[in-house]
């Protein structure tokens, strides 16, 4: 952990682009209407995928704690090299096959994982985290394909519901979602803090609102509203209490990074996750099932 340096010019430049968008944030979120805008003021996750360790401890001195990385071995690499309470937002592609890998290179504790897609992949988070009673919940994103683009991973999103009356269909309980939280909220290990999106690059840049961001917002009602309707046959823990949080807002919805952060916060972002407009452009990652755009 000694052996990393950066000069102070990085850390200066590194430090003044984050202070800038900390500071855009906060002022895009105050001024958001309320009815749309997340209850509290956005954390800003900075995203140091294929950026320099020395770059992460530079904004680690300058305070900063939330990180975000898409590969698990680069991760894992810079946990090692890094101190221990930063928290590491997870945002690339899980195979259900790297669930192990990924709780045992990070440790569980200081992990969310905001890409999670799968039941089969929520089996193996949870049975990693059985073997970390130490490190407590693992926090998790359910990523929701909200463009449903081909290349892109995460469960579908649910249709809006017209109005809180309206009947559940039958399907909707079929639906990988419904199942996916259901999933989650029963497990001991894991924590469900919310929905994640990316999003088509095209609405990224020209679309207001934002039609990925309107889907995700839609999709927790929808998902909310219908497992508080279900709320008596499955989704009550010990002594009959609710697992299921009293508001959906509860839930937060990671969306928003470097040309779309603005827009995601105005329609009620919770997290965002800013990359270039930090650490500036990132070289190319020639890899094998990455999501380098
Ligand atoms: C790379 C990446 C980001 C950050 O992108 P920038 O455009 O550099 O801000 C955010 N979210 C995900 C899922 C990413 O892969």
């Amino acid at each position: 952990m000694a052996s990393l340096t950066y000069t102070p010019a990085r850390q200066a430049e590194l430090v003044e682009n984050l202070r800038e968008v900390q500071q855009h944030v906060k002022d895009t979120w105050q001024s958001a209407p309320q009815a749309t805008r997340n209850p509290i003021e956005p954390r800003l996750v900075a995203v140091s995928k294929l950026k320099p360790a020395s770059d992460i401890l530079a904004l680690y001195d300058a305070g900063h704690r939330h990180f975000g990385e898409n590969y698990i071995q680069e991760l894992t690499d810079k946990v090692t090299q890094l101190p221990r309470d930063i928290t590491w937002h997870f945002i690339g592609t899980l195979q259900s096959n790297k669930a192990k890998t990924l709780v045992d290179g990070v440790g569980g504790e200081g992990l969310v994982v905001e890409t999670l897609g799968s039941v089969k992949t929520a089996k193996l988070l949870e049975k990693a985290m059985e073997k970390r009673p130490e490190a407590g919940k693992l926090k998790v994103f359910i990523q929701v394909n909200t463009s449903k683009e081909e290349n892109k991973s995460g469960v579908d999103p649910l249709p809006a519901t017209t109005n809180d009356a309206s009947e559940p269909t039958p399907s909707t309980a079929d639906h990988e979602l419904v199942k996916l939280t259901t999933y989650i909220l029963q497990s001991t290990h894991l924590h469900l803090q919310g929905l994640m999106t990316i999003g088509a690059l095209s609405s990224s840049t020209s679309a207001v609102p934002n039609p990925d961001f309107t889907t995700l917002h839609s999709t927790r009602h929808a998902l909310h509203s219908f497992l508080v309707s279900e709320q008596g046959n499955a989704l009550l823990g010990d002594g009959g209490t609710s697992l299921l949080p009293d508001k959906e807002e509860q839930w937060e919805l990671s969306m928003g990074m470097s040309s779309d952060y603005e827009q995601a916060i105005k329609q009620g972002s919770a997290s965002v996750r800013v990359g270039t407009k930090i650490f500036g452009e990132r070289p190319r990652k020639v890899d094998v099932g990455g999501t380098t755009k």
